[in-house]
C-alpha cells in the first residue's frame, strides 16, 4: 500500500518510519500541506494521510477522488477540516479518535501553571542574572474555581489534574459523562464562576466562536483562558480586545483561528502579517503554543500505529477502522452501526 504523507515533519517521518514495515506500508512524506494544487503528489497513491491544517476541502475531495484516493487517513482526532459532506459515498475517512488524551491534558494544565506562576517570564530573567522578584505574583490553584467545556477524553482528564490541585470543578458537556470528576452545570454559570475556563469541546458550528464578545462579557474578571482544542473556540479579536480592557486576566492557546498558515513553520525573521496575533503575542499575559500540546514520544507513537492500522484494515479487510461518522441522511437507520462501515 501506498501512502502520501502530507504535511510531514521530521517527527512524523520518524515515527511513521518506524512502522511501515510491520504494517507494509509504502509512505511517501511531503513536507507541503495537502491543498488543491498538491493534491496530484497522490496520483498512483492508494492513500493520503493529512494532519490537522491540511485544507480538505471539497475542491480538494474532488480532486483526490478524481485521481483514484478512497481513503483520507486523519493522523489526529479533529476533522473540522474535512468537508464530509463531500467525501460521503465517495471518499472514507478514518482518524485516530485518541492517541494520548494525557499528553494534550497534561500541556493545558502546563500552560496554566506557567502562566499564573510567571514561569515564562522568570525562566527570562534568571537567564540575565535577574533574580528580582517584581512582578512575579500568582495564585495559588487550590480553591479556584475551573469550568471544563467538553468533558471526553481530554477534558475528562484535565478535570482529574485539577481535582488534585484541590480546585473546585465545574463541567459543562452536550452529553455529560457519568465519571467527570466535578459538576455539571449550564455554560453561562461556568461562564460566570469559573476563575478559569479550560476549552476541550470540538469545533464545530455549535461551538464556533463559543468565547465571542457577549460569552466574555459573563465572565469573571482576570479570569484565565486556555484553549488546546481548536483556534475558532475563541473569537480572537474579541478576546484580543477583552485583554485590552483589563478583562481577561491571562490566555493561554494552543491553536489559533488563523493557525494553518503558520504553525508547525519557521518564521522567524520574517514580519507577521497577521496582526493580531501579532498582538497577543506581545501580551505579558498570554502564552501561544503552535499546536504542540499533541506532541509526545507515546502520542507520535501511538498516532503512527493506529493510522497504519486503520489503512490496512481499510486495503486488505475492507473494514473501516475510526471511520468518521458523516451524519449522512440515512443517519437513523446507520448502516456502518449494523455493518460496521459506512456506504460502499
Ligand atoms: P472527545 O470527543 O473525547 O470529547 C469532546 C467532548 O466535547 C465530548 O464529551 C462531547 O460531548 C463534547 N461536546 C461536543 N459538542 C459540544 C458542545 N456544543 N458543547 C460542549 N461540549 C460539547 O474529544 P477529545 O479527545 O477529548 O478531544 C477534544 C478536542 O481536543 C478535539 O476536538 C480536538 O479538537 C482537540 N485536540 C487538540 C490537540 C492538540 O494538539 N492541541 C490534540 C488532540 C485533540
Amino acid at each position: 500500500m501506498k501512502v502520501a504523507v502530507y504535511s510531514a515533519k521530521e517527527y512524523d517521518i520518524e515515527s511513521f518510519s518506524k512502522v511501515a514495515e510491520k504494517y507494509g506500508i509504502n509512505y511517501k512524506f511531503y513536507d507541503v500541506p495537502l491543498t488543491v494544487d498538491t493534491a496530484s503528489l497522490a496520483e498512483g497513491m492508494d492513500a493520503v494521510c493529512v494532519f490537522v491544517n491540511d485544507n480538505c476541502n471539497k475542491e480538494v475531495v474532488d480532486k483526490l477522488y478524481e485521481i483514484g484516493i478512497r481513503i483520507i487517513a486523519l493522523r489526529c482526532a479533529g476533522y473540522n477540516n474535512v468537508d464530509l459532506n463531500a467525501c460521503y459515498g465517495r471518499i472514507h475517512v478514518v482518524r485516530v479518535p485518541a492517541y494520548s488524551p494525557y499528553a494534550v491534558a497534561e500541556h493545558a494544565a502546563a500552560l496554566l501553571l506557567t502562566s499564573i506562576r510567571r514561569i515564562h517570564k522568570a525562566y527570562n530573567r534568571t537567564r540575565d542574572y535577574n533574580f528580582s522578584l517584581k512582578g512575579l505574583t500568582g495564585f495559588d490553584l487550590h480553591g479556584k474555581t475551573v469550568g471544563v467545556i467538553g468533558t471526553g477524553k481530554i477534558g475528562k482528564i484535565f478535570a482529574n489534574i485539577c481535582d488534585g490541585f484541590g480546585m473546585n470543578v465545574l463541567g459543562y458537556d452536550k452529553y455529560p459523562a457519568p465519571d467527570f470528576k466535578g459538576n455539571y452545570e449550564d455554560l453561562d454559570s461556568i461562564l460566570c464562576k469559573s476563575d478559569i475556563i479550560s476549552l476541550h469541546c470540538p469545533l464545530t458550528d455549535e461551538t464556533f466562536h463559543l468565547l465571542n464578545s457577549d460569552t466574555l462579557k459573563k465572565t469573571k474578571k482576570g479570569v484565565v483562558i486556555i484553549n488546546t482544542s481548536r483556534g475558532s473556540l475563541i473569537d480572537a479579536e474579541a478576546v484580543l480586545q477583552s485583554i485590552k480592557d483589563r478583562h481577561v486576566g491571562a490566555l493561554c492557546i494552543d491553536v489559533y483561528e488563523e493557525e494553518s498558515n503558520l504553525f508547525f513553520n519557521d518564521y522567524s525573521g520574517h514580519i507577521l502579517n497577521d496582526d493580531t496575533l501579532a498582538r497577543l503575542i506581545s501580551m505579558p499575559n498570554v502564552i501561544v503554543t503552535s499546536h504542540q500540546a499533541f506532541l509526545t514520544n507515546e502520542a507520535l507513537a501511538n498516532i503512527a500505529d493506529t493510522t497504519s492500522d486503520n489503512l490496512i484494515a481499510f486495503y486488505n479487510d475492507h473494514v473501516y477502522k475510526n471511520e468518521v461518522c458523516y451524519h449522512c441522511p440515512k443517519h437513523d437507520k446507520c448502516v456502518k452501526a449494523r455493518e460496521g462501515k459506512c456506504f460502499d
